[in-house]
């Protein structure tokens, strides 16, 4: 694709780097095949072909439209057209620059701002969701439906407990994430006693910050960067020692791993970014290291698997956590298009809630047809998500593993 970025802008890194994403498309539309909003709205504008191209017309031109807005907006950023693309397309990066192009200019209703900043303010400080959440649940019956079920259940602790810390050879870190352990505590407990019987002492990080993902999805990148910074500053004593920092929701984990690129222009930061981005670890990766041996619980034999777009198209890892289930003993029913996103994507089911509803039946649809006695995903979002509609539990994998 031929650009002319004005060269002001494509002498800046983000300039540069959106030019040579762009050079890189060859237009063929093989990545619409596979776009959740494509199939739903049929929109060329609503696919990554017509992204690409609205993002290249809004960077040549300066121009924030409200069209460009509507359809960027619409982008669950679930990357299963970089999965498609025959021509490596990096559309997640290049988003990451339109959005944050954009969201300064970008006109916005009084609901929609105040949702993206409610957002921003409160998501990511536990202490704070906690209170909304609580909040939330006691007045669940005066919200919208739509609304009310976005409000998670409340999450049950695991009874199990891990080994006495000071008999345990290997360390990690455990990232135990803002959603996640406000709304499904019970994951990170069952992962300590899976780790403490395997002799693997698990380290939580007091001072840990949002990962940084919420603000970057919604197109503040410098809310996004100071986010990074505190949770390095955070992590910094635990890095040189700690043999794998874990993290057990697919949605953060992918953009710790990508903390390297996204810090790479800062000086200070950059090298602990380069270190965190080398230690961090999907669960599943680290649990395949381990020799497992996991067992299924015993009430339960069929599995149906959903992998997070953040899994399986953001940090590729497809195949890890079928094998450790199957491995422990559970039988994985078939799913239809497991490629397509649930509709959680972060913010997405606040923010998009008619296109959120329509993907998660659908993809509920595909998950029980084929008669699971459960639902098993990775991401927190996933979970919350589909929770109150679906049919059968929605947990954690790790959760199923003994
Ligand atoms: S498949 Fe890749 S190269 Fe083809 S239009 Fe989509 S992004 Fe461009
Ligand atoms: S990230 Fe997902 S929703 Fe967005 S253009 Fe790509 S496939 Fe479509």
């Amino acid at each position: 694709m031929q650009t002319e970025l004005p060269a002001g802008f494509a002498a800046t890194p983000s300039g540069a780097r959106a030019e040579s994403i762009l050079r890189s498309c060859v237009h063929c539309g093989f990545c619409n095949a596979t776009c959740p909003t494509y199939q739903l709205l049929g929109d060329e504008l609503d696919g990554p072909r017509g992204r690409i191209y609205l993002i290249k017309d809004m960077l040549e031109t300066a121009e924030v439209t409200p069209v460009v807005v509507q359809h960027l907006d619409r982008c669950l950023t679930c990357r299963a057209c970089e999965t498609t693309c025959p021509s490596g397309v990096a559309y997640g990066e290049l988003l990451e620059i339109g959005r944050a192009y954009m969201e300064p200019e970008a006109e916005r209703g009084l609901v929609d701002r105040w949702q993206r900043r409610w957002l921003k303010a409160v998501v990511p400080k536990p202490a704070s969701f906690r209170r909304w959440v609580r909040l939330g649940r006691l007045f669940r019956w005066l919200l919208p439906r739509r609304l009310a079920s976005q409000v998670p259940a409340p999450g049950r602790r695991s009874a199990r407990r891990s080994k006495a810390r000071k008999r345990l050879a290997r360390r990690v870190v455990l990232l135990e994430g803002c959603v996640q352990r406000v709304t499904t505590p019970g994951v990170n407990d069952a992962l300590r006693a899976l780790l403490g019987r395997r002799d693997v002492a698990v380290d939580s990080v007091a001072e840990e910050a949002c990962c940084g993902s919420l603000a970057l999805h919604l197109g503040d990148a410098e809310a996004a960067e100071a986010s990074m910074r505190r949770n390095l500053d955070a992590l910094a004593p635990h890095l040189e020692t700690a043999g794998a920092v874990i993290s057990t929701a697919s949605g953060c984990g992918v953009t710790l791993k990508d903390y390297g690129r996204l810090l790479v222009a800062d000086p200070f930061y950059a090298p602990f970014a380069r270190l965190l981005s080398d230690k961090l670890m999907d669960v599943s990766e680290y649990l395949a290291t381990l020799q497992p041996n996991f067992k299924r619980a015993r009430d339960v034999r069929r599995v149906a698997w959903h992998a997070p777009c953040t899994l399986q198209h953001g940090q590729k890892l497809n195949g890890v956590v079928e094998s450790l289930l199957v491995g422990a003993g559970y039988e994985l029913v078939p799913v239809q298009d497991p490629h397509l996103c649930c509709g959680s994507a972060g913010t997405y089911s606040l923010l998009q809630p008619d296109l959120a509803e329509e993907l998660k039946h659908n993809k509920l649809a595909a998950l029980t047809g084929g008669g699971p006695e459960v639902i098993a995903t990775a991401n927190v979002g996933c979970q919350t998500h589909m929770s109150p509609d679906a049919p059968v539990p929605v947990v954690h994998w790790v959760e199923l593993l003994r």
